[in-house]
């Protein structure tokens, strides 16, 4: 009967008859390179907008719903993409990214208004 072999690394394993790695690190580099995989396989599109989303969700998440230039280009939110965007009844941009709407203000900014 043959031994099963990590599937990394291709070295021999003993032990459980379920392992599949021979250790922590090919464990870990198995599940890193399937990740950026995964990641990789997305249109740079969809990546720009889940980073948004990221983005908007993190402005949230520490309770603020404005942010400025500075910190939008620090988090690399990349304002030249959205889901949908339509006009306020001011004429004012309206954006979506997925769930949030926000408008961009005339400094560069955002404001959120509604999650
Ligand atoms: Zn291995």
């Amino acid at each position: 009967m043959m031994n099963p072999s990590c599937i990394e690394c291709g070295a021999t394993l003993s032990g459980r008859s379920d392992k599949k790695f021979c250790s922590d690190y090919c464990r870990a580099t198995w599940h890193n390179r399937l990740y950026r995989k995964s990641v990789s396989d997305q249109s740079p599109v969809t990546r720009i907008l889940r980073q948004n989303y990221a983005v908007l969700t993190r402005l949230l998440g520490s309770g603020r719903h404005r942010a400025d230039r500075r910190h939008l280009e620090q988090w690399q939110f990349n304002p030249a993409y959205c889901t949908a965007s339509r006009r306020d009844p001011l004429g004012r941009r309206i954006y979506s990214c997925y769930s949030y709407t926000y408008r961009l203000t005339l400094s560069g900014g955002l404001r959120i208004l509604k999650a």
